[in-house]
């Protein structure tokens, strides 16, 4: 099953007017026709109630059927109602015509009955249908009267047969007819003054109604301005709290203004930040422009860009009040005087009228908005112009802000800048200060050690030159005795007495473990002498070519309270390397550092061991040193290369001597590398250039450093 919609069309307010009347007229015509039936029936003699009946039929007749072609829309139109409505009001004014006829014609009172078409014709038509229904009922109404008198005319117009009993009558006739006549005509007349009034007041009062709705309506259309106006402002302010983008903020601005405004084109034009570039131009055009453009690119060309926002005419203040800017409104811009220099350029623009809203901080101008408009009819309402000054206020405030915030963020960068510099110069120079405290120390300790070497060279020299004489000596001195012995006197006895006094067998034996000893004593001296003067390597401070080799091992005799017999066992695998060219004695601190480091990292292992290997990759010389000790956590071997980094207690640890082993390296043109599982081991691989570059070791050996701990 189906629903069907009825659209029930329209009806005018006379349509329904013609259906009130012919509903009127149908009640109307039944009451007479019962009525008549009655009077008919019952008092016989008044009129012949048939024909009556008869007209009353036909009056319900034409009525139903006028109702029946309004009903099912047959006659719908005003123009088909207002004549439907004049054959009613004819029909109407016959039918009763005829019955004033069948009611004892000129003697009848029924004729009151004509003033029911009058009436009915005002309802419909108004003043002019009452004349002309008043006209012809008089007609109708003279007509009958004078048709039913026909006889008696020649004495109404001939004023010598105005005697006698006709004439008398012809004069009441004649009466009659003006008087009722006259009644119809004042009444209609009346009545049309009235209905005329009582249409005045009702006009009156429609206009009343009709000025009340158009102030409404102009409330209503202003206070949707003013709200449309504080959206714009709103959603404007909202771009300004929500960014700092003034390209953002502009094409908001323009958008939403050029949308309120219904105008072809609407632009913001600021100066650039560079002096020589054109000014910055966001536009918004109307949609139809854009269809007419084929693209949405803006209208404004930079040349008149640039002369509105030079114009210093544009900027007046206003004469009225003082703090407001003027709005500029230029009907026809192409011919006015002030766009003269760039007449060309504003024809092209084809603006009927221009508005120019200077935008001014202070006294400062940040730009200028635009408004273009193509239709000639446009009128720039104080509404508008309020508007755009409102918004021009709106985006003065962006600029500034956005301008005061990009000053800050410039200013703290700057400041930032300056201050991360101060950290670095800061730390270098706290680096540097420590540095140079460690190649004090160094410098003192390889002069100390150099000195001491060197005071006890000259003894042991002595020492050990003259010990040979005194093997020889005492060789000599064995021979003398011997001869003794075999000497034969009365004093051999005393001799050989104070030989076994003396122990004279074990001062021998014992003299020689004493030489033998002197000289291993003397040799170990000189030896150490030699790795002390190897590790201070003072008289070798120039870039020369040394083993690698050579450096770890007199390192490892410095370092024997850590390495050697009995103590941590030292696993080497040294492969055939040629000499390096390097500061031997800066990268024996290297050693040292990396060796008294493996060596107390493993200070509670229970079977230490180091293994130093060195092999040759490419062009460096590669030595591995790796101890089995507690191992680096992970967390902090990105740090350990860092100055002041130790994770020794106070006064063990300074921290310093991987960053020291570090830039040695570094100024080799090397690298160092870690590789460390805590509770497993470290191992250090240092890689150094064979054939370094003379330029990466300009450095002196005074800027080596040597790491106490
Ligand atoms: P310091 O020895 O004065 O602490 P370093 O710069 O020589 O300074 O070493 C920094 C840190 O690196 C040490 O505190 C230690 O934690 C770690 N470290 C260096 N070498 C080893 C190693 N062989 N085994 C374990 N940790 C080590």
């Amino acid at each position: 099953m189906t629903d069907e919609v009825v659209v029930l069309e329209p009806v005018s307010d006379l349509y329904l007017k013609t259906e009130k009347l012919l509903f009127f007229r149908l009640a109307f015509a039944a009451v007479g026709m019962f009525l008549s039936i009655g009077i008919g029936l019952y008092t016989r003699t008044d009129f012949d109630y048939q024909p009556v009946l008869i007209l009353i039929i036909s009056v319900l007749a034409y009525a139903g059927l006028a109702l029946l072609a309004l009903k099912v829309r047959l006659l719908s139109t005003d123009q088909q109602l207002a004549i439907l409505n004049a054959v009613l009001i004819g029909s109407d004014v016959l039918a009763l015509t005829g019955l004033v006829h069948f009611t004892r014609g000129v003697e009848s009172d029924l004729y009151v009955l004509y003033l029911l078409p009058i009436l009915l014709s005002s309802y419909t038509f108004g003043r002019e249908g009452i004349t002309r229904t008043a006209l012809f009922v008089s007609l109708s109404y003279v007509g009958i009267l004078l048709a039913e008198n026909a006889s008696l005319l020649p004495y109404l117009v001939d004023p010598d047969k105005t005697t006698g009993l006709a004439g008398a009558y012809s004069q009441q006739l004649w009466r009659r007819i003006l008087g009722r006549s006259a009644l119809l005509v004042s009444v209609a007349f009346i009545w049309g003054r009235f209905c005329e009034y009582m249409s005045g007041l009702a006009e009156q009062g429609a206009n009343r109604l009709r000025e009340q709705l158009k102030a409404n309506e102009q409330l209503v259309n202003e206070v949707k301005g003013q709200a449309a106006r504080e959206l714009l402002i709103n959603s404007i302010n909202s771009a300004l709290r929500s960014t700092l983008d003034l390209n953002q903020i502009f094409e908001t601005a323009v958008d939403e203004l050029g949308r309120a405004l219904q105008a072809s084109s609407c632009a913001i034009v600021c100066h650039s930040s560079y002096p020589d570039e054109p000014p910055v131009v966001c536009e918004s055009i109307s949609s139809a422009l854009k269809t007419d453009n084929g693209d949405s690119h803006g209208i404004f060309n930079s040349v008149v860009c640039a002369f509105v926002l030079e114009n210093k005419s544009t900027y007046e203040r206003d004469p009225v009040n003082n703090n407001l800017i003027k709005v500029f409104v230029f009907r026809n811009p192409a011919k006015h005087e002030t766009f003269k220099p760039i007449k060309e350029e504003v024809e092209r623009l084809n603006f009927s009228s221009l508005v120019i809203q200077p935008m001014m901080y202070a006294d400062e101008s940040k730009g200028v908005l635009l408004i273009g408009e193509r239709d000639n009819k446009r009128q720039w309402v104080a509404s508008e112009l309020d508007l755009i000054k409102s918004v021009a206020g709106q985006v003065v405030v962006a600029i500034e802000h956005a301008e005061l915030v990009d000053q800050l963020s410039r200013k703290n960068k700057d400041l930032l800048h300056k201050n991360l510099n101060l950290d670095a110069k800061n730390s270098e120079l706290r680096t540097v200060q420590s540095q140079l405290i460690h190649q004090e120390k160094m410098a003192s300790l390889g002069r100390l050690v150099a000195g001491i070497a060197h005071e006890l060279n000259n003894p042991i020299n002595f020492v050990h030159g003259n010990l040979p004489y005194l093997r020889e000596y005492f060789e000599d001195l064995k021979k003398i005795i011997g001869a003794g012995d075999k000497i034969q006197s009365d004093q051999k006895g005393e001799f050989d007495g104070l030989k076994k006094s003396l122990k004279y067998d074990f001062l021998v034996t014992d003299l020689d473990n004493i030489l033998a000893d002197l000289n291993e004593g003397a040799d170990r001296i000189r030896q150490i002498i030699r790795n002390l003067r190897s590790f201070s390597r003072l008289d070798e401070a120039e870039l020369k070519e040394a083993s690698i080799q050579e450096g770890i091992e007199s390192t490892l005799k410095i370092l024997s309270e850590f390495y050697g017999r009995d103590k941590i066992p030292v696993e080497t695998d040294f492969a055939n390397i040629p000499p390096v060219l390097c500061y031997p004695g800066q990268l024996n601190q290297v050693w040292m550092n990396l060796l008294s480091n493996a060596a107390q990292a493993m200070g509670s292992v229970a079977e230490p061991k180091v293994t130093i290997r060195t092999e040759v990759d490419h062009d460096n010389v590669v030595t591995s040193i790796s101890d089995n000790g507690s191992g680096i956590k992970p967390e902090v071997q990105s740090k350990i290369f860092e100055p002041f980094f130790t994770t020794k207690p106070v006064g063990q640890g300074t921290g310093l001597g991987l960053s020291i082993c570090h830039s040695i390296i570094e100024r080799h043109g090397g690298q160092i590398f870690c590789e460390s599982s805590p509770g497993q081991g470290t191992t250090f691989r240092v890689e150094i250039p064979i054939y370094a570059r003379p330029s990466d070791l300009v450095r002196t050996v005074q800027d080596s450093a040597y790491d106490p701990d």
